[in-house]
């Protein structure tokens, strides 16, 4: 039965404490699936619009369980969070990128990855540091590599995640904003910000075709981009119509299902292949 608080309200029931420990042994499950090889990295691509040449691609994490099966990034990425891990999980991610980008840099030294960082990974003190090391031991041109940090997670603690950014923009990395949209940064903070690139939602970019409301917003967002220097990647994008439009507001690159899914192993090594000689 559920126990009540003082409030009358239920404050948990049996259904949301198995939940709660079904996480806790997804969270030591996580430790062990870093330590051995039950994470994967899958690569979405990216494409110029409106020519359509490959940019570079999003690195994605993949969690295969032995029990559980596959589990969702969505899923194990905010307990990561909350508990600490996510920090291997990024180092783990950084390292297979570098090494990735190592490999690409003899036939496309164009393209570039971008790795997701987390707010927790942003505010740690060590990671800067770490990072470096990373880039001395994988002999890679830091430009292709990209830090894609959510627009929400700068405001937790904006003055420390300017600071940041700026020793990572030091260290010649590339870094973009994350989800742009749902963040609610001022034009004054964004403005101070080393970046480079601004992702807009995929959910601003959801219907573009038939929503006028929606097509107004995303001319704003790549018009203030394109003002602040910045390169416009829409996200998300799966129809011809929503491509159509986002040409016809000059975003610069796109992503979504509609260029690509997130490839791994095979299919990878497949598109890369195809890829015309630079
Ligand atoms: P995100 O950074 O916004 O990544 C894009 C997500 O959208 C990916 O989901 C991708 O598979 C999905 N996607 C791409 N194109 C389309 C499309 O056309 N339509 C739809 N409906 N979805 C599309 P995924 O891989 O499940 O990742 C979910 C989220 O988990 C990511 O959102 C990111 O916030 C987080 N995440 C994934 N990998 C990492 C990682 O290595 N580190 C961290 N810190 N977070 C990660
Ligand atoms: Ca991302
Ligand atoms: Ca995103
Ligand atoms: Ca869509």
């Amino acid at each position: 039965a559920a126990k009540r608080g003082a409030t009358g309200f239920a404050w948990y029931s049996e259904a949301q404490e198995a939940a709660r420990l079904g996480h806790l042994s997804l969270v030591s499950d996580l430790r062990t699936a870093v330590a051995g090889s039950q994470l994967q990295m899958w690569l979405q691509p990216k494409f110029a619009l409106p020519g359509g040449q490959a940019v570079g691609a999003e690195a994605l994490v993949r969690w295969q369980h032995p029990q559980r099966g596959f589990v969702s990034p969505a899923e194990f990425i905010p307990f990561a969070e909350q508990t600490g891990y996510i920090s291997m999980v990024t180092q783990w991610m950084l390292q297979e990128a570098l090494r990735t980008l190592a490999q690409w840099a003899r036939t496309q030294p164009a393209l570039s990855i971008s790795v997701n960082i987390s707010t927790r990974d942003l505010l740690d003190p060590q990671f800067c540091e770490r990072l470096q090391n990373l880039l001395a031991q994988h002999q890679v041109d830091p430009s292709c590599l990209r830090l894609e940090i959510v627009e929400s997670g700068l405001m937790e603690d904006p003055q420390t995640s300017v600071d940041v950014l700026h020793c990572l923009r030091g260290m010649g990395l590339e870094l973009s904003i994350d989800d742009f949209g749902t963040g609610y940064s001022s034009m004054a903070y964004l403005q101070k910000l080393p970046v480079s690139e601004l992702k807009i939602d995929r959910s601003f970019v959801d219907g573009l075709d038939h929503q006028s409301g929606s097509q107004r917003l995303v001319k704003t967002m790549i018009e203030l981009g394109h003002g602040m220097g910045l390169m416009v990647t829409a996200e998300g994008v799966e129809t011809e119509a929503e491509k159509a439009t986002l040409i016809a507001l000059g975003c610069d690159v796109m992503q979504g299902y509609l260029g690509s899914r997130p490839l791994h192993g095979a299919a990878l090594q497949a598109w890369f292949d195809g890829l015309p000689e630079p």
